[in-house]
């Protein structure tokens, strides 16, 4: 029961890497963080919110601290020309056969808390209360943090934390933490809206209401909100990122489909422009003297990830040490370790839900995981991991993502372990 070695962290995280799991569909995955937990003296339970796992490991009196890892890969083709690049295949709740890849990093955040998980239990002559350690489904579902909450997790355990931990790997240099007290993550919605035409003869428009011009003037409109409804000071971004209608040339549909997502830092703002897209687009539909109304379903919503401004500092100080002890790692990678606090990111996460639902304080820090080598002379404020990166550096959910191993997972273990330790007696 002590550390792991590189070697097998690198062992474990390659295995993981190229065995992707969907959302739900992380029974490999859990089955192998259930066994090594259980090794190591973990109190295990399985099947929380369909695929989660969460250890508990209780050592005395003391704080509770719970630490967070999400385990899902997405529909993504790998083409990363890594020697551990997933060929993996599944079906998407959609029903479409797709390549499986770990392009969002979950693979290392798995990795990074066993390690801690492994570490800890080994430690434990030196620190005292209890260490919860939680590895959630579906993150990029949007619903796995909720999943697990809704289906008990905190009876089920029986442990309400006292804090929660977590990170998240981003195209930074290994060797850089971002940790931003307050809003550090967008709210996204993402909604699926139907739009009601009456179908017929290209010929003959007048005896039709055509969805395709409604929806064409629609999604024209919808760049109204932000141009003209957000403030100088405010932020949003509005997406239609799907328009679908008709089958051919001469045929009006009866239907149009349009695929939204927004993105903003403030609750009242997501409001504002929540109910703004509603207004334009019944709007429209009425212009167009549609027969019924549209149709709407959320299809995902992501709340702000904020983190508690107070446990935030009494964090950085301690990711701080952590990286300074790591520095003959990081500096044998090209790197130099410091922690910084970018702006808020555009990117969504569920892990507020965790915090929320035990009413505990949030802080979720960025991992830097690429070489730095590939970041001379840039812009660090720029890496915010969705647009703004150096050449050869793939964001999150390309499939070129591809974070370097080491030292990648051997800092990711030491941030949380320090921040663990931290907040444990
Ligand atoms: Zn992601
Ligand atoms: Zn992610």
């Amino acid at each position: 029961m002590s550390a792991l070695a590189t070697a097998e962290l690198t062992a474990i995280y390659t295995d993981l890497h190229a065995h992707p799991e969907l959302g739900y569909a992380e029974h490999r995955t859990a089955g192998i963080v259930a066994n090594r937990l259980r090794g190591w003296g973990y109190d295990v339970h399985e099947g929380i919110g369909g695929t989660g796992v969460v250890g508990v490991l209780a050592n005395g009196a003391g704080p509770r601290v719970l630490l967070r890892a999400d385990m899902d890969g997405l529909p993504v083709t790998e083409r990363t020309g890594l020697s551990y690049a997933s060929t993996d295949t599944a079906v998407t709740p959609e029903g479409r056969q797709s390549g499986t890849m770990h392009a969002c990093g979950h693979d290392v955040h798995t990795t990074c808390l066993l390690g801690a998980a492994a570490t800890l239990a080994g430690a434990r002559d030196d620190w005292a209360g209890t260490l919860v350690v939680l590895f959630q489904p579906a993150e990029e579902l949007g619903s796995g943090a909720r999943a697990m909450v809704d289906d008990g997790l905190y009876r089920r355990i029986r442990v309400v934390p006292d804090v929660v931990l977590g990170q998240h790997v981003m195209p930074l240099p290994v060797g850089v933490v971002s940790l931003t007290a307050g809003t550090a993550m967008a709210a996204a919605d993402s909604l699926r809206i139907t739009l009601h035409g009456a179908g017929g003869h290209g010929s003959s428009p007048e005896a039709t209401v055509d969805p395709v011009v409604m929806a064409a003037a629609a999604v024209m409109r919808l760049q109204g909100i932000v141009a003209r409804e957000v403030g100088a000071t405010e932020s949003a971004v509005v997406t239609v990122g799907s328009v679908q209608a008709g089958t051919q040339a001469n045929v009006i549909p009866d239907r149009a489909q349009l695929l939204v997502n927004v993105r903003t830092f403030d609750t009242g703002v997501r409001e504002r422009v929540l109910a703004a897209i509603r207004r334009i687009v019944d709007a429209e539909a009425a212009a167009s003297g549609a027969p019924q109304p549209p149709e709407y379903e959320s299809t995902a919503a992501f709340a702000l990830t904020a983190n508690d401004p107070e446990a935030s500092e009494r964090t950085r100080a301690v990711l701080d040490r952590a990286l300074a002890d790591e520095r003959s790692r990081i500096e044998a990678a090209g790197g130099s370790p410091h922690v910084v606090s970018l702006p808020p990111m555009p990117g969504s996460e569920d892990v507020g839900e965790l915090a929320t639902a035990a009413g505990a304080p949030l802080v979720y820090w960025f991992l830097g995981g690429f070489d730095p080598a590939l970041f001379a002379g840039f812009d660090l404020a720029g890496a915010t991991g969705l647009g703004g990166l150096p050449a050869g550096v793939a964001s999150n959910h390309s499939p070129f993502f591809a974070p370097t191993a080491e030292p990648t997972l051997d800092v990711g273990v030491a941030t949380l372990v320090a921040a663990a330790r931290e907040w444990l007696d």
